[in-house]
């Protein structure tokens, strides 16, 4: 035993960093990403210094190059995802600007066929997939909920008034997706029919709003509120996983309504994986290094 939770411990918070390719149109002769290695480095270099000043090594669990297939990227965390089995609440976000693959790896890309589907589809699939196949020795109750935190407000995108929520504002929703968290949870309950030992798990599958820094002096009204939740609950969920990658007795949860969401799933022997995701480019520099700073904080 004694064993096994060093093993939990040491695997509570796992980083795997995503670049996503160059999209048709992008100015692909030039990127910020001088090296990927194999075991979770990456070499960041700043366009406008040459030498070793412009140059940051970050390590993570895993990088994910551009080429990584939607099979690998979810293969990597099967594992993880199964442990909901056995009782785990696990986590997984994806962080990064809008436009960095959040979506694309979660979701999918529009329209997907089964290749191209993401994390949430793979993982929802594998789940009950098993625990159909269990069905002899175990009895599994899953029930699923979609919510979205806009603004500091929960909405739920599932039950009855999310139905007519998405009917009026589709494009809507659609179009205020990156200013937005949503979250996808999955609670499993399983009761061995032989001994009654019941055992609960809960998978939280988060698209994190963009993480961009909203230029505040052009920011005005409905923008400037929406880029003052966002940065704050972002903000508020790398204190948490900070505090709890330190061992502090004081988790601030309450700063926000995506840790109050959470709460149960972030800390003691829940795991949590951020996927961090960045833009190739050049002009992304900024935003890049940002992004890597925030990942490379809270492991
Ligand atoms: P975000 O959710 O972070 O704003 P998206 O997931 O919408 O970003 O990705 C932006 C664009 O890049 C989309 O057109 C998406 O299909 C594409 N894209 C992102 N990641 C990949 C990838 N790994 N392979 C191919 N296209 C990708
Ligand atoms: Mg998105």
């Amino acid at each position: 035993i004694g064993l096994q939770i060093q093993n939990i411990q040491d695997k509570a918070l796992r980083v795997h960093c995503r670049i996503r390719p160059f999209l048709p149109g992008e100015d692909q002769t030039s990127t910020t990403i001088e090296y990927v290695g194999d075991n979770g480095e990456l070499i960041l270099a700043n366009p406008a210094k040459r030498g070793k000043e412009g140059h940051k090594l970050f390590k993570f669990n895993k990088v994910l190059g551009p080429s990584a297939s939607q099979d690998e990227v979810f293969k990597e965390i099967q594992p993880l995802i199964r442990s909901v089995l056995d009782g785990y609440n696990v986590c997984i976000f994806a962080y990064g600007q809008t436009g960095s693959g959040k979506t694309y790896t979660m979701t999918g890309p529009e329209n997907a066929t089964e290749k191209d589907w993401g994390v949430n589809y793979r993982a929802l699939n594998d789940l009950f997939h098993i625990s159909r196949s269990r069905r002899d020795t175990v009895m599994y109750k899953v029930s699923v909920q979609m919510i979205e935190i806009y603004n500091e407000q929960i909405h739920d995108l599932l039950g009855n008034s999310g139905l007519e929520n998405r009917s009026v504002g589709a494009t809507a929703l659609n179009e205020r997706s990156s200013r937005s968290h949503s979250v996808v949870t999955m609670h499993i309950q399983g009761i061995d029919l032989k001994t009654g030992v019941t055992l609960r798990g809960a998978l939280h599958l988060v698209d994190l709003a963009g993480s961009e820094r909203v230029d505040r002096s052009a920011a005005t009204g409905d923008r400037l509120k929406e880029a003052q939740h966002i940065n704050k609950s972002l903000s508020a969920l790398g204190d948490v996983i900070f505090s709890l990658s330190q061992k502090n007795a004081h988790v601030p949860y309450r700063n926000s309504k995506l840790t109050q969401v959470l709460q149960n799933s972030l800390g003691g022997h829940a795991k949590t994986l951020m996927f961090v995701q960045v833009n190739p480019d050049v002009s992304s520099y900024a935003e890049t290094l940002s992004t890597l700073k925030f990942a490379d904080r809270v492991s």
